[in-house]
């Protein structure tokens, strides 16, 4: 393909890149590329191309849904707060996800004040004109981490004296990606890596991964033919015996990344351990709450119990958000478990695995 320029709607270059993935697939053994994005899962099960790629290359979906990921622990404490007296703002895919007993959607049936909201502005609006002791669920890796970062520097500055407070389920990309690679109980041979991400990180993040667990990593777009060039990308490197991150989303994503965002994001955050759904602690996993906006997080002013996670009988979320298996390895896919009553995180978000299976029937 050379320099040339992706175009992303030329059919001829699509049948291009799936032949060059067939030749290139009989230089290689079995190939297992990740990618840690809901939107690529999209692209893939939408244009079915887990069906054009040769058997021996499989593209596994990763922990790519910052809902799924978020740990059931985190949405019972959100629904301890409804139950205790606070406005609990959401999002709306959080707003189903089932806790060990219930979701935010049946506290707020039982009358407890839960509220959607299309982000941590809205919630602080209500905070604002109500008065209310109000609790936004923030959710989400470095995509709409700076814009809770941004409005927690706005109420900083403001000193306004509102009952505002987060919960901060913010999580950052790279770091479970080396753990997949470190600790995972798949043999990733690379990485797709996620797009809308890399728009904020730039690559940077990627390096020191792709050069000590020796993984090649191609940032792509969402386009088809973005998933097929990243995948000629990894196994080229593969075949040439190379690792190296290199960027296939370069009319969107730049070296450094978006360094203004950056900036805010590291104005208010720090990167702590904390665990993922279905991962145990991951090292700067999560991103934590500096001193000087601690003021903001719900636990510096509330004494939460401790909460034990019951994680539904034969739902094997855990399994699917580490590569593991597919969502048609779960009994429960399909049956029991439909995006109108998911039984498991995957099932709820429109980046979850599950969910993007059933919708694009994926049942084999
Ligand atoms: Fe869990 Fe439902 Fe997915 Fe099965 S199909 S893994 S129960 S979310």
């Amino acid at each position: 393909f050379g320099e040339r320029m992706i175009n992303i709607n030329d059919k001829q270059m699509i049948r291009k890149a799936i032949e060059t993935i067939n030749k290139l697939s009989q230089k290689v053994d079995d190939v297992k590329i990740m990618h840690v994005c809901g939107s690529h899962e999209h692209t893939i099960c939408k244009y079915g191309i887990r069906e054009v790629l040769p058997d021996n290359i499989t593209v596994i979906p990763g922990p790519g849904c910052p809902v799924c990921v978020t740990t059931q622990k985190e949405i019972d404490t959100a629904i301890y707060l409804a139950e205790n007296g606070y406005t609990i703002a959401t999002l709306g895919d959080m707003y189903r996800v089932p806790g060990s007993e219930k979701s935010l959607m049946e506290a707020q049936s039982e009358g407890y004040d839960v509220r959607i909201v299309y982000g941590i502005n809205d919630a602080v609006k209500i905070a604002k004109k109500e008065g209310n002791k109000v609790v936004f669920v923030a959710i989400g890796f470095e995509t709409t981490a700076p814009t809770t970062a941004a409005e927690l520097i706005g109420l900083k500055n403001k000193n306004d004296n509102i009952n505002f407070y987060i919960l901060n389920c913010h999580r950052q990309t790279p770091p479970v990606m080396e753990f997949l690679l470190n600790e995972g109980n798949v043999n990733l041979d690379g990485f797709i890596c996620p797009g809308h991400v890399s728009t904020i990180t730039g690559l940077k993040p990627y390096y020191e991964p792709c050069k000590k667990y020796n993984a090649p990593m191609v940032v792509a777009g969402f386009e088809p033919i973005d998933v097929l060039m990243a995948i000629i990308m990894i196994l080229k490197q593969i075949i040439n015996r190379e690792a190296k991150v290199e960027n296939e989303y370069k009319r969107v994503v730049r070296e450094k990344g978006n360094v203004m965002a950056q900036k805010i994001m590291n104005e208010v955050f720090e990167p702590i351990d904390i665990p993922w759904r279905g991962f145990p602690v991951i090292k700067n996993g999560g991103l934590g709450l500096k001193e000087e906006y601690k003021k903001f997080d719900i636990f510096e002013v509330e004494d939460i119990p401790p909460i034990k996670e019951k994680i539904p009988k034969g739902c094997i979320c855990d399994k699917i958000l580490r590569g593991e298996k597919f969502p048609t390895d779960c009994k429960l896919f399909g049956t029991v478990c439909t995006p109108l009553n998911p039984v498991g995180s995957c099932m709820v978000s429109d980046e979850g695995t599950c969910r993007i299976f059933y919708k694009y029937k994926k049942f084999q």
